[in-house]
């Protein structure tokens, strides 16, 4: 017999995209307890500098005149994740995040942005190239939120370099002060930092509670509609990376510190079947001098190349797309890490990175750290950095020869719209002419794992025989993603985790409390 120390209808494990249940299960009128294991609220989710939800002809983006439909973005989305997630799944991802932001938007506290985004296929049938799935929360002002404000993980900077928090919450971190400030007017909705949920309390009738380990004590936890597991993925968990495969190290993920898989863990140990393991959503990680390499994007010249001193792929193209290109790279013996940008010397030094997630520190410490090197020539340049110099010359004419003709032969960079997506519309291609050349170095980064534990599209947890766990719910990258082994379009990680969340707690609000 377990002594409760608590009882709710609803646990929720994680802080991030798990709001959106939270805010849900409270609003339908269960009892809630969000257990976060971190000091801090939002997890990755609160890291994300826009906050993106890619919810098709949701009502803003109807309202900023889309004329797309939902089987349109089906057939997309469908076109390509393939079979590789059950359809009913992606159906209820796709068809699902217009009803959330209508059901979010009927309270006050929610207030949305179109942020054109273009989808990371763009030559699939139905590619949206105009950017309109995409939708952000508005900024909020950090007063409005008060003390709770202070409790909000991120920005990026502050925790990496010490910079000041902004008055200002914009992206994940809005999406989830607005979350919060919705959430804390249930007075049957608690919130609790430093508790990560550390097991499951199984009975006949399937999940029943957690085990939350409170400032060090463990305390069971009743649940009477059902636990949400929204913990994020194992991204920080060396051991848990490398027992399931995932490449990459997590120095370089920019997952949130308290991602290491317990919730995981605690599912499997529920009997819980689990999919997608060495997945995540990947990118070209921007070497900082702490030697760790972040997500980066937005790259308005230079070319990638490997140790051979040659291309591998369309450097203009969505992250996700690049971060595969390393990893066959990697898998076909052709790169170990790190690989280099080569650019030349028309924006100075400091390589054409616009994005980097983590500001850029200054330059002399990039050098001083043997991260960016500088030559008058390619082959000197290809000395320094280890590349075959040979090649690295004949990359760069042939790729200033596609510069002139307007065509990457070789990469189709610039085919798409994504890949224009930061350089107004014209050609991403800036040919590299102007002495002296340099390089930056580059590693592999991560926004988090996606492999998980399996659900339904009632984001029900299902065991190894299919059937789902009576009490337990899946949501965001504790669960085996939705998009499967690919990234259609910028959003879905932050979307499929609030949606599924919502999701889960409609479930338990519909089936109602147990005993
Ligand atoms: C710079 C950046 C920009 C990005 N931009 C976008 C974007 O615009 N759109 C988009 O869709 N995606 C974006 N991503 C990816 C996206 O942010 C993440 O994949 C997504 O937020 C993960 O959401 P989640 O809810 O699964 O997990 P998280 O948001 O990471 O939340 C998980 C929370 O669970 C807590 N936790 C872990 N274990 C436990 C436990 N056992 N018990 C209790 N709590 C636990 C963690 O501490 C954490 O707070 C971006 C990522 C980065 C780094």
């Amino acid at each position: 017999m377990t002594t409760w120390a608590d009882e709710t209808d609803v646990i929720v494990a994680g802080s991030g995209g798990g709001l959106a249940g939270a805010y849900t299960a409270a609003r339908e009128g269960l009892s809630v307890m969000v257990v976060e294991a971190s000091d801090e609220f939002g997890g990755t989710t609160a890291y994300s500098g826009g906050g993106g939800m890619w919810f098709p002809c949701n009502p803003v983006l109807r309202r900023a005149g889309s004329d797309d439909t939902l089987d349109a973005a089906f057939a997309y989305f469908h076109a390509v994740v393939g079979d590789r997630t059950p359809v009913e799944l992606q159906r209820a991802y796709v068809y699902g995040g217009s009803e959330l932001i209508a059901y979010l938007e009927e309270d006050d506290h929610f207030e949305f942005d179109v942020l054109p985004w273009p989808d990371y296929y763009g030559r699939l049938p139905h590619a949206r190239l105009d950017g309109l799935r995409h939708t952000v929360m508005k900024p909020l002002a950090a007063k409005r939120l008060g003390e709770l404000a202070q409790r909000i993980r991120g920005p990026l900077d502050r925790e990496r370099l010490g910079a000041e928090a902004p008055n200002y919450l914009i992206g994940g971190r809005a999406l989830i002060g607005r979350l919060l400030s919705a959430i804390t007017t249930y007075p049957h909705a608690a919130l609790h930092l430093n508790s990560p949920l550390v097991e499951l309390i199984t009975a006949d009738d399937g999940v029943v509670g957690a085990v939350v380990e409170e400032d060090g004590r463990r305390r069971a936890i009743r649940a009477r509609a059902g636990v949400l597991l929204a913990a994020g993925g194992f991204e920080n968990n060396p051991a848990l990376r490398q027992r399931f495969g995932v490449p990459g190290d997590a120095r370089d993920t920019m997952g949130a510190p308290g991602n290491l898989g317990l919730a995981l863990e605690a599912g499997l140990a529920a009997g819980a079947a689990i999919d997608l393991m060495d997945q995540a959503w990947w990118s070209p990680g921007f070497t900082h001098p702490d030697g760790r390499s972040a997500f980066s994007l937005w790259f308005t010249g230079g070319i990638f190349v490997n140790q051979d001193g040659k291309r591998f792929v369309n450097e203009s193209g969505p992250y996700d797309r690049i971060g595969k290109a390393i990893i066959d790279q990697i898998a076909c013996g052709a790169m170990t890490l790190p690989f280099w940008m080569v650019y030349d010397d028309r924006e100075g030094l400091v390589p054409p990175v616009k994005a980097t997630n983590v500001s850029m520190v200054e330059a002399e410490r990039y050098v001083e750290a043997g991260l960016w090197h500088t030559a008058d020539t390619l082959p000197e340049l290809a000395s320094k950095i280890g590349v075959n110099a040979e090649n690295l010359v004949s990359t760069v004419k042939r790729f200033n020869e596609f510069v002139a003709a307007g065509t990457d032969e070789d990469f189709g960079r610039g085919d798409e719209a994504y890949d224009r997506a930061f350089s107004g519309g014209r050609s991403p291609m800036v040919s590299i002419e102007v002495a002296p050349y340099h390089a930056a170095k580059f590693g592999l980064s991560d926004l988090g794992t996606k492999g998980g534990l399996v659900t339904d599209s009632h984001a029900r947890v299902l065991d190894t025989n299919g059937n789902p766990i009576d009490g337990l719910y899946a949501a965001g990258n504790t669960m085996a993603a939705v998009s499967g082994t690919a990234y259609p379009g910028g959003g879905n990680p932050i979307g499929a985790s609030m949606l599924f969340s919502h999701l889960a707690a409609l479930d338990m609000a519909t089936k109602g409390t147990r005993g």
